[in-house]
C-alpha cells in the first residue's frame, strides 16, 4: 500500500472514501492542461469524447459531482414549473438537499416503488399529457440503476420505461451514479443500459477511485445546452485537466476491477449471514445491506462498537445497515470486519 492510500480505519462507509491510486496522481501531475472553459483542455475533451463513446451516446460533459451531473440534467431538459416523474427515495429526491426546487425549479412527482424497483404502469399513470392549462407539464422521468439500495434495475424493465416515454414523449435521465456496477451485474455494457435513457449521469469519484467528477453524456444538442448552464451553475472549470487525467484512468482502466469489489461484498454477505440474527439484503453489486434485529444489539450503538474496533460505518438508528466495499478494502479487511461484528453482536 502506497504512503498516499496508507490507512488507519477500514473504512467501509461508502465508496466515495476511494482515494486516487499511484496511477491517478502520476497522470494529474503530468497532465496536459487548457482553459476548459475555452475548450482548450485537451485532457478534458478527451475524457469527454471517451465518456460519451463508452456509453453510446454522442456527447459528453465533465462536471464537478454527481449532484451536480444530476441538476445539471434537470435543469437542462426541464422548464421552471414542470413536473418530473421519480421515485420517492432516489438519490435526486432524498440526498440532493432539495436542489431540483431551487436550480430547475421544478415540481417532483415521487412515486413508491417497494424493494425500489420501479413500475413501469405507476409511472405511465403519472404522465400528464392532455395538455390542460391547469396541469403541470411532464417533462422528465429520471430512473437511478445501479439503485441507491444497491439493486439492480433489469434491462427488460428500462426497455419498458423509454417505451411509454417515447409514447408519451417524455425524454428519461438516468442517475447512473454506480452505472459500470449495474452493467457487470447484469452482465451488459454501460451503453446497452444508457440506450434507454436520453441522458445519463456517472460518477467517476465512487468505485472508480478518481478524486472528483461526474459526466453527464447525452445528444450533441443536450450537451450543447448544458455546457451553458452548467457555466450558469458555476461549474465552468479552467485547468480542469489535473481532473479529467485521473477520471480517464477511471474510466478506462478502474471499470475493469469492479468485479473485485462485487467479489469482496458477496464475501461480507456470506460472511454476515452466517452469524446468528443477522439478515442479508441479496448482494448485486458492492453494497451490503443487512438487519440485526435478531441479535438483539441496538443499531445505534453499531457504528460506536465498530469503530473502537478500527472500522468505519454509517451509523443508522433503525436499519438497515450498509456496508460498501472498494479499492481500499481487501478481502482480509472484510473478513476482519465480519469477525468484528460476530463479537459485537454475540455481545
Ligand atoms: C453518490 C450518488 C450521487 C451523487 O454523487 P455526488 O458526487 O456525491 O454528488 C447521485 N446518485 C446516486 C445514486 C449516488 O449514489
Amino acid at each position: 500500500m502506497s504512503k498516499n492510500n496508507e490507512k488507519e480505519f477500514m473504512d467501509f462507509r461508502s465508496d466515495t472514501v476511494t482515494k486516487p491510486t499511484q496511477a491517478m496522481r502520476q497522470a494529474m501531475f503530468d497532465a496536459m492542461v487548457g482553459d476548459d472553459v475555452y475548450g482548450d483542455d485537451p485532457t478534458v475533451n478527451k475524457l469527454e469524447e471517451e465518456a460519451a463513446k463508452r456509453l453510446g451516446k454522442e456527447a459528453a460533459l465533465f462536471v464537478p459531482s454527481g449532484t451536480f451531473g444530476n441538476q445539471l440534467a434537470l435543469f437542462t431538459h426541464c422548464q421552471r414549473g414542470d413536473e418530473v416523474i421519480l421515485a420517492d427515495d432516489c438519490h435526486i429526491v432524498a440526498h440532493e438537499a432539495g436542489a431540483a426546487a431551487v436550480i430547475a425549479g421544478v415540481q417532483l412527482r415521487t412515486i413508491t416503488f417497494p424493494g425500489g424497483i420501479p413500475v413501469p404502469d405507476e409511472i405511465k399513470k403519472r404522465v400528464r399529457a392532455t395538455g390542460d392549462i391547469h396541469e403541470p407539464k411532464t417533462a422528465l422521468i429520471c430512473l437511478e440503476n445501479a439503485l441507491g439500495n444497491g439493486r439492480v434495475v433489469p434491462l427488460t424493465v428500462m426497455k419498458e420505461i423509454s417505451g411509454i416515454a417515447k409514447e408519451y414523449n417524455v425524454p428519461i435521465h438516468l442517475d447512473g451514479a454506480r452505472i459500470f456496477n449495474a452493467a457487470l451485474a447484469l452482465g451488459v455494457e454501460a451503453r446497452e443500459i444508457a440506450a434507454y435513457v436520453d441522458s445519463v449521469q456517472f460518477c467517476l469519484s465512487k468505485g472508480l477511485c478518481s478524486p472528483v467528477g461526474s459526466i453527464l453524456a447525452g445528444t450533441t444538442a443536450f450537451i450543447g445546452n448544458a455546457r451553458r448552464k452548467r457555466k450558469i451553475m458555476g461549474g465552468g472549470m479552467r485547468q480542469a485537466g489535473v481532473l479529467a487525467a485521473p477520471g480517464l484512468i477511471a474510466l478506462n482502466e478502474m471499470t475493469k476491477r469492479l468485479g473485485e469489489d462485487h467479489e469482496t461484498a458477496k464475501l461480507l454477505g456470506r460472511e454476515l449471514a452466517a452469524i446468528k440474527g443477522v439478515t442479508v439484503e441479496p448482494v448485486e453489486i458492492n453494497m451490503v445491506f443487512f438487519h440485526i434485529d435478531g441479535t438483539g444489539f441496538p443499531y445505534e450503538r453499531f457504528a460506536g462498537a465498530m469503530f473502537e474496533r478500527g472500522f468505519l460505518v454509517n451509523g443508522e438508528s433503525r436499519g438497515p445497515l450498509r456496508m460498501v466495499t472498494h479499492n481500499d478494502v481487501t478481502a482480509e479487511d472484510v473478513k476482519k470486519a465480519a469477525a468484528a461484528i460476530k463479537e459485537i453482536v454475540g455481545q
